[in-house]
């Protein structure tokens, strides 16, 4: 966990340093006010203020930021409960059990996530957890590879048709006793988007929001440019180069990548994004990012491209709308796609 952190902190800043660095030269230099948290989703979250507003505003709309986002966390994880909530770890310990009454933010979160999947023709699947689970023990162990059948034999048990949700009366049930939930695709974007939203709705501009590389940027900054984003180099991510940059106003940008959690066995890498086909980490790319006006899709939508062969990511890329795709390719090289 804390090796997890640690690499996540470090990508996080990569990411933070180059919005930094990016203001135009025909504008004026602000120095952001920065917000830093450790507590959500398992990584290192950073909120920005490029307003010039006070101190005290600022400090007040963080608290804001850091409450929904707590109370997202809590909602939806999948290790750990807590006094007076019902999480997915509930819903998860309860499989199997009949139907279980939840938030209406878990409702949401997993009906979008259904919706996911029949778009990406279940190239990301939140009832994955079975087949997870083994290769998240593997890579904590960290010097062996899961056996096919042993991996097979968990996929009988991830048919997303088995999580049946009940948005009339707020009631999720696992059907299968032996079926989990893993939502670490798809709900950090969800809930990043899900605060930026409220934060739009309610008039703001200049922010961004940044969870572990779930980046929001919120309206544009005062002189009414957008931010500079840079997609880093997979093949040094710690280095401050980047393979691809674009402005971006009131969107997101997110990206997966097989550089972030990964353990190495025989000199081969196998990170955590896994082919619901194969049942192994596929290396067609070394990342894929996605610029759209929504977090939770961007989220959602760099792990299954991820699982897609590059033929079929392109097929797929011309079904979207006002979405830009870039990967990098195992040689390195760099390919964007849009419509
Ligand atoms: P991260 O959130 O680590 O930046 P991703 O958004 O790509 O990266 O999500 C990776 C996580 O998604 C994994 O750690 C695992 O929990 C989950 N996951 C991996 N493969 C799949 C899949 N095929 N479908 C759904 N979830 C997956
Ligand atoms: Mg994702």
């Amino acid at each position: 966990m804390k090796r997890t952190k640690t690499v996540a902190l470090l990508l996080c800043l990569c990411l933070v340093l180059s919005l930094f660095s990016c203001n135009g030269r025909d504008e004026k230099k602000i120095t952001p006010k920065n917000r830093i948290f450790y507590d959500y989703f398992d990584t290192v979250g950073t909120f920005s203020d490029y307003t010039g507003g006070s101190q005290a505003e600022f400090d007040a709309l963080a608290d804001r930021v850091e409450r929904e986002l707590s109370e997202y966390h809590k909602l939806y994880d999948i290790y750990n409960t807590y006094d007076g909530i019902t999480n997915l770890k509930d819903v998860n310990d309860k499989a199997g059990q009949g139907k279980i009454k939840v938030d209406k933010k878990i409702i949401d979160m997993l009906t979008y996530a259904k919706q996911m999947y029949s778009k990406t023709d279940g190239k990301i699947n939140v009832a994955f957890g079975a087949v997870l689970k083994i290769w998240h023990s593997y890579r904590t162990e960290g010097v062996r590879v899961p056996t096919s059948a042993e991996l097979s034999a968990a996929a009988e048990h991830v048919d997303i048709e088995k999580l049946v949700i009940d948005g009339e009366n707020l009631t999720v049930e696992l059907l299968d006793p032996e079926m989990s939930l893993d939502v670490g695709a798809i709900a950090k974007g969800y809930a990043v988007e899900e605060v930026a939203k409220g934060l739009i709705s309610d008039g703001y501009t200049g922010y961004v929001l940044d969870v572990g590389g779930n980046l929001r940027v919120i309206g544009e900054k005062p002189s009414g440019r957008g931010w500079t984003v840079g997609i880093k180099n997979p093949l040094s991510p710690y280095s401050q180069t980047y393979v691809y940059t674009t402005e971006i106003k009131n969107s997101a940008m997110v990206t997966s990548g097989n550089y972030e959690r990964f353990y190495t066995v025989s000199g081969v890498r196998y990170h955590h994004i896994i082919n619901p086909d194969s049942l192994f980490p596929e290396n067609y790319y070394l990342s894929v990012s996605v610029r759209s006006g929504s977090s939770a899709l961007s989220d959602a939508l760099s792990t299954a491209l991820f699982n897609m062969p590059y033929d079929e990511l392109v097929a797929f890329s011309k079904t979207l709308e006002d979405v830009l795709i870039i990967v990098v390719l195992p040689d390195g090289s760099v390919e964007s796609f849009s419509n």
